[in-house]
């Protein structure tokens, strides 16, 4: 197909000589004919990005307080962007409705949806594209859950004979016509559902870093940028820490098999990193993808003689664990061990408790909660190829005197987990760097 669909990030669209950035961006190439925009991020650091001074002035409204100071900074924010991009345009109506409706308690999620709205009226009107309010398009059900399919179909029918158009990203409607959210960041995952709508040959993901890059920027100087990435592989990262896309931005591309190319407003010029299908085998620069990882996990480790021939003894230490409302991270275990990782904050303050429960039904010689574990995921498919890749992730973690206290690699063979003092995490991560992508450089 001959289309993409681009969305740009808060900061990307902050004042109007963001949005000339990204005005450029998208007029530099025909195919791009359907802009997603989030609302207006921070400017600076210290910056308030539009869509909290929205959720400011609901608070306010909700404890009946006025609203007139907190809304009227949003007005002038929007105001200074229409004068500074020299357009002919007044959203005054839009304003005192806004108002209004936020004034009569509207609620959190309408509220912060106005940021995106009149966003992308600005926008459309800077490019000359048509507006499409999400509202008309992408639907929620009454509990606030997503409808995929009747998006689609409302989607299609709407821009059937529209050349070029702006939606707002982040929120919809229910099919009564009150206004939804996703979760916050939720823009690229309009974005992602645009694409799959239009069919798009790619969905480009315009942001304020020059896409994913191999380990944490402030664990790491400087990391490299990962230049090819599969679904899977972003999964298992973004799942241990590192973040860059909203999380369900992923499935409606995926399984539509459009790859997600995420770029930086303010280095057009970079390729940035290209989300891929998972069945992709281009093989990267490195043999690992990306490093993330967590702190903050507790390790319950339980031993008896003889375990593994006891029939029942996972289940019953599982159901208790599970009784407590804990989620188990990952469960090594030896003949006569098992270690049951979880979050430490799940186990709030109850872990004598825990462990006598467990004593109860199975007995242990010994059981012991150990806090302050960090799990560090190292993620690559080039790992499957290349022999001697968990060697070299022990032998670096040896060498800086690191104490492994976990190991599980998955069978498919995309991760390898390790567990660690939280200590020891950015010297570990930075250990794993050197090692896969410095002495590779
Ligand atoms: N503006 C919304 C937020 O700040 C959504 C987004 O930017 O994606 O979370």
């Amino acid at each position: 197909m001959n289309v993409k669909v681009v969305k740009f990030g808060g900061s990307s669209l902050a004042d109007a000589n963001q949005i000339k950035k990204a005005a450029e961006i998208i007029k530099a190439d025909s195919k791009r004919r359907f802009v997603v925009p989030s609302a207006p991020g921070k400017r600076f650091s210290d910056d308030i990005k539009v869509t909290d001074m929205l959720y400011r002035c609901n608070n306010l409204a909700m404890e009946n307080r006025d609203i007139n100071e907190a809304f009227g900074n949003i007005v002038n924010r929007y105001n200074g962007i229409i004068s500074d991009l020299g357009i002919d345009l007044s959203l005054d109506e839009q304003f005192e409705e806004i108002k209004r409706n936020i004034k009569n308690k509207a609620g959190n999620e309408y509220a912060a949806s106005r940021g995106e709205y009149l966003n992308g009226i600005i926008i459309a009107a800077y490019l000359g594209f048509e507006f499409i309010d999400a509202a008309e398009v992408i639907e929620f059900d009454s509990e606030g859950g997503f409808r995929l399919d009747k998006t689609i179909t409302k989607l299609r029918n709407r821009i059937r004979n529209v050349e070029a158009a702006v939606i707002p990203g982040f929120y919809g409607a229910t099919a009564d016509g009150v206004v939804r959210t996703f979760s916050r960041g939720g823009s690229d995952v309009t974005g992602s559902i645009v694409a799959n709508a239009v069919n798009a040959e790619i969905y480009e993901n315009w942001t304020d870093v020059s896409g994913f890059l191999v380990a944490d920027p402030r664990v790491v100087e400087n990391p490299e940028v990962i230049s090819v990435i599969t679904y899977k592989e972003l999964r298992e990262l973004s799942y241990m820490g590192a973040t860059v896309l909203h999380e369900d931005a992923i499935f409606p591309v995926r399984t539509a098999g459009i790859p997600i190319n995420i770029r930086n407003t303010n280095a057009p010029e970079a390729p940035g990193t290209m989300i891929v299908s998972d069945d992709n085998d281009e093989f990267g620069r490195f043999t690992i993808t990306g490093i993330a990882g967590k702190k903050g996990f507790s390790a319950i480790n339980i031993e008896k003689a003889m375990m593994n021939s006891e029939l029942g003894f996972c289940r019953k230490v599982l159901s208790v664990i599970e009784d407590f409302g804990v989620s188990i991270e990952h469960m090594p275990s030896g003949i006569d061990t098992l270690s049951v990782i979880c979050p430490t904050s799940q186990l709030d303050g109850r872990e004598d408790e825990l462990m006598a429960r467990i004593r109860r039904v199975v007995a242990p010689d010994h059981i012991e909660i150990e806090n302050g574990i960090a799990l560090m995921a190292i993620v690559g498919r080039g790992m499957r190829k290349t022999r001697g890749t968990a060697g070299r992730i022990f032998s670096a973690l040896a060498h800086a005197r690191i104490n492994v206290k976990m190991i599980d690699q998955g069978s498919s063979e995309l991760n390898v987990i390790v567990g660690i003092g939280e200590n020891d995490f950015e010297e570990a991560v930075r250990r794993i760097y050197d090692m896969f992508v410095n002495s590779a450089l």
